[in-house]
C-alpha cells in the first residue's frame, strides 16, 4: 500500500510541472490581444515615428546632440554652457548674447 502512494506521488511529481507548463502556454495563448498586436506590428513596420522602437540610435543620438547645441550658449566670460533663452549665464552672471 504504502509503495503504491509513494508511486503515485512520484508520478505526480514528474508529470504535474509538465501539465502546468503546457496549461500555463494554452492560458497566456488565450489572453493573447491579436488586436495589439497587430498594431504594434504595423507601427513598427511604418517606422520613422517619433516614439517608434524602429529608430536607428545613431540618427537619434545625432538629432538629439543637435538640438541640444542648439538650444545652448558658451559663456564667453567662463566658457560654461547655458541655455540659450537665459539672459544671463548661471555661473559667473555674464550676459549672453
Ligand atoms: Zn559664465
Amino acid at each position: 500500500m504504502e509503495t503504491e502512494f509513494r508511486l503515485l506521488v512520484a508520478g505526480f511529481c514528474i508529470v504535474a510541472p509538465s501539465l502546468l507548463f503546457v496549461g500555463f502556454v494554452r492560458l497566456l495563448d488565450a489572453m493573447r490581444e491579436d488586436d495589439l498586436v497587430e498594431r504594434v506590428l504595423d507601427r513598427v513596420d511604418e517606422g520613422g515615428g517619433p516614439t517608434g522602437t524602429a529608430v536607428d540610435p545613431t540618427t537619434f543620438l545625432r538629432s538629439a546632440r543637435e538640438k541640444s547645441r542648439r538650444r545652448t550658449a558658451v559663456c564667453r566670460e567662463c566658457g560654461v554652457p547655458n541655455a540659450a533663452d537665459g539672459g544671463r549665464c548661471g555661473l559667473c552672471g555674464a550676459t549672453l548674447r
